[in-house]
């Protein structure tokens, strides 16, 4: 274990969106932080600050609750921008893409982990989740176990997915036969990595959630036994849904039902889960998933770079359901960029439901408290006293929000200078000082991962005969 951080106090930021229940915003206020919680925020002359404590000077900042993000697959960024599949819509798009994911290692987990992980604390992320599914047969080693030691060597708050892909191309699934397992192999794994890495403690920086990778990669059984899993050890389930048109015709075709109401069948509706995408849903869905606290991982640059449509997330607020934000797997958006997801989200929903249909507000709260809700914890994602120390600080003092004075937590979203953070804590713990991780190297990060990229599409075309470029 780290030592515990030292007091920190975030001294008169020029505003702060606390995301509490209120909704409060705050103008020339303070932090005071000890250990890994929040202790006070407000007026600094009511506070007693402890000797010792380190100072960061907010006045030319916004504070804001580190973003959630709700749904990623960290080893898609080493094949971003990817020629073969820049205007391929999903199912075409993951045919081709499995041809180079199949020749992942343990070491190109880890150095997409860092990728992944590094540009959302730099973008104000300080929590996430990833949905890690890939397992092929010839690669051996721990890859969720890769993904958690990138996570403790960044700093960041880690509930990663152990996911699963039992239906290979044979038995009519999309993905090669090498990189499914069988149902045996994934359930016993899935205990394994439960028993393994999941905190289930307060203030937790590991946790872990079982996520077969969507109803068509995976059997109806092992779908209700990864539920039974998952209840028996606590832990939450996730997985995508109702993400394109061709899935909804596949459910119709194959279970003769939407994708909703066979995972309704299938134990798969509740508060413990939470479900990526959900573009194809119906009013009576909406009202089920607002019903039951069944959340949603809104992944609005994803679902508009493969042209898959637009999720019906301003009838989801209205009716209460939990709503978090996602950036989805690199190769899909192609960034992990949190901040510029928000920016993404309010523009979508403008263009289609109109100026009013949605506002920075909610987006704001999606990337904050929706996200929390969405992971199940209710000590991130808000700045008030008690609540975990995962704090993003932007700098608005820059060109790129000049004249934006009125409103600088709006001026986030609507403007957008370099969204990158001037410094970032999580659980206590600066992690992002002067707009720079702190733990790790940038350059020695994008130089492995520009390394790693490469070989994965040499060794799939050597493989293969296909270029992908
Ligand atoms: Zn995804």
């Amino acid at each position: 274990m780290p030592p515990p951080p030292p007091s920190t106090l975030i001294r008169r930021a020029c505003a702060i969106a606390t995301c509490d229940d209120r909704r409060t915003r705050l103008r020339g206020a303070s932090i005071l932080v000890t250990g890994n919680r929040i202790v006070a925020i407000g007026d600094e002359s009511t506070f007693t600050v402890p000797a010792g404590t380190r100072i960061i000077d907010a006045s030319r900042c916004v504070a804001l609750p580190g973003f959630v993000n709700t749904h990623h697959h960290m080893y898609q960024t080493l094949t971003r921008a990817l020629p073969a599949v820049q205007s391929a819509k999903l199912f075409d798009w993951l045919v081709t893409l499995y041809e180079v994911w199949r020749e992942i290692t343990p070491e190109a987990v880890y150095t997409g982990a860092l990728v992944g992980l590094g540009e959302l604390l730099l973008t104000g992320c300080t929590t996430t989740t990833d949905h890690h599914y890939l397992f092929p047969a010839q690669t051996s080693g721990d890859l969720i176990d890769e993904e958690f030691r990138a996570a403790e060597r960044l700093g960041i708050r880690f509930h990663p997915t152990r996911g699963s892909m039992s239906r290979g191309r044979s038995h009519g699934g999309l993905p090669p036969d090498d990189v499914v397992q069988t149902p045996d192999t994934i359930l016993r794994d899935s205990a394994r990595v439960i028993d393994q890495h999941h905190d289930a403690t307060p203030f937790s920086m590991r946790r872990v959630a079982l996520a077969p990778c969507s109803p068509f990669s995976v059997t109806s059984d092992l779908m209700r036994e990864t539920a039974r899993l998952a209840r028996d050890r606590r832990v939450r389930l996730h997985t995508h849904l109702a993400e394109t048109a061709d899935e909804d015709a596949y459910c119709l075709e194959v279970y003769g039902k939407r994708p909703v109401a066979l995972m309704e069948e299938l134990g798969w509706i509740g508060d413990d889960v939470w479900f990526a995408h959900c573009v194809f849903l119906n009013e009576e869905e909406i009202r089920l998933f607002a019903r039951t606290r069944t959340a949603v991982a809104h992944c609005p640059s994803s679902n508009m770079r493969l042209a898959s449509g637009i999720a019906p997330v301003p009838a989801l607020l209205r009716e209460g359901a939990p709503v978090g934000l996602a950036v989805d797997g690199s190769a899909s958006n192609d960034s992990s960029n949190m901040l510029a997801e928000l920016r993404q989200a309010l523009l979508l929903h403008r263009v289609l439901g109109g100026a009013a249909a949605i506002t920075v507000d909610d987006v704001l709260w999606m990337a904050t408290r929706g996200g929390a809700a969405a992971l199940g914890r209710d000590e991130i994602g808000s700045l008030a006293p008690g609540k975990a120390a995962d704090i993003a600080l932007f700098n608005v003092d820059r060109i790129g929000f000049a004249g934006a004075v009125h409103d600088p937590i709006a001026a986030l979203v609507l403007c957008g200078d370099s969204q990158i953070a001037e410094t970032v804590l999580c659980n206590g713990q600066v992690v992002v000082e002067a707009g720079r991780l702190v733990f790790e190297e940038e350059a020695r990060i994008v130089e492995q991962a520009n390394t790693c990229a490469r070989q994965l599409v040499e060794r799939a075309t050597a493989r293969t005969g296909i270029s992908f470029l």
